[in-house]
């Protein structure tokens, strides 16, 4: 299947970014992927999926408008999908600087050069649950107002209301997903969910270690990332432009991921977990609840996989390959 349409995934290197690529040619797309130093980077996720050969690089820094403006004149893409900027929310704490500067200022580059380049090029930025904070129990949607608890989470609530803005006051075609934490075997071991199924797989070949965790009553959304892009590219096929939450609708304690974790492997995860105040945030989100009602219904989205269905997929891949 050829589209005949040429897509450019800034931050193809990361976990959605492979992904989506992935997704992209399989839809007949000539994919572009960015990176803030193509040459020296290994593009390891992108050579997992075995896409690597199929897919053009080329360097990018978000944060320098020229270098922006650059990359869109010379690959004059149709669609721009933004999923590069620093990712972890733990990490944010230290880096507040590095974290607001690629992600809000990043973002703010791609939406002036789009519309300086003046074409009907078709944006999806990256938003993030974090936006919402601490949600209780009443499930946040598209209307429910940003709390932020993190210098993460304020960058993304920021790129928000910048799209937000570029499509109110210029008319560009410019969504974002408010997405809900989405895993899977290619995410790196510094976020919790990776890092309790590689020890856990560890612990089940005799490593003898333990499993450090902080705060583990901490309840998530976790859904199955492959198939988190796909909503992405739903949102550039509608007739408008607009923002939606991506999530499965269903939360879970961290203790219930460890336990569905040890329970995969047939242990106990009690006689293995240490809890250790270290990883304590400053401000943690207690509970995280998403209603992706509106996806569903505009978009046709709906998550499938479940977080026993996650876990499961996430040990399998980590006994084959580690
Ligand atoms: P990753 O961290 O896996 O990938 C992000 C990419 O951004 C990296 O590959 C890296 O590319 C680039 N990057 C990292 N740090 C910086 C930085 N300081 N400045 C500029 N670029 C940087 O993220 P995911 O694939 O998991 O997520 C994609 C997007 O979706 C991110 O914006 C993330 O915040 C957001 N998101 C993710 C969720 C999830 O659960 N996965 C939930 C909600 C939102 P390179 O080093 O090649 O330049």
């Amino acid at each position: 299947m050829n589209v005949g349409k040429c897509a450019v995934i800034c931050g193809i290197s990361g976990q959605d970014g492979a992904y989506l690529a992935r997704l992209l040619l399989g839809k007949g797309y000539e994919v572009i992927g960015t990176a803030r130093d193509a040459q020296m980077s290994s593009f390891a996720n992108l050579r997992k999926l075995g896409i690597y050969d199929q897919i053009k690089t080329e360097s990018i820094a978000l944060n320098d408008f020229r270098s922006v403006l650059q990359l869109l004149t010379k690959v004059k893409p149709d669609e721009v999908y933004n999923l590069a900027g620093q990712s972890s929310v733990g990490l944010s704490f230290q880096q507040p600087v590095e974290t607001l500067e690629s992600i809000s200022v990043g973002t703010l580059n791609l939406l002036e050069a789009i519309r300086f380049t003046g074409s009907p090029i078709r944006f999806y930025s990256a938003g993030s649950s974090e936006c919402f904070g601490d949600t209780g129990n009443i499930a946040a949607d598209e209307n429910t107002p940003f709390r932020p608890r993190s210098p993460y989470a304020v960058a993304k609530a920021a790129a928000f209301w910048e799209v937000a803005n570029y499509r109110e006051a210029y008319g560009l075609f410019a969504c974002s997903g408010i997405l809900f934490n989405h895993e899977s075997p290619l995410r790196p071991e510094r976020f919790v969910t990776k890092k309790i199924i590689a020890t856990a797989c560890r612990i089940t070949v005799g490593s003898g270690e333990k499993l450090s965790l902080g705060n583990i009553s901490i309840a998530r959304d976790w859904g199955w990332a492959p198939e988190y892009v796909e909503a992405m590219w739903r949102m550039l096929q509608q007739d408008i432009p607009d923002d939606y939450v991506i999530a499965t609708g269903v939360t879970h304690t961290l203790e219930e991921f460890v336990s569905a974790t040890f329970t995969c492997l047939g242990l106990d995860w009690r006689e293995h977990v240490e809890i250790d105040p270290a990883f304590y945030r400053l401000t943690e989100i207690a509970i995280s609840r998403g209603n992706p009602a509106k996806a569903q219904e505009c978009l046709g989205w709906k998550a499938r996989y479940m977080i026993h269905d996650v876990v499961s997929m996430m040990v399998q891949e980590q006994l084959k390959n580690g």
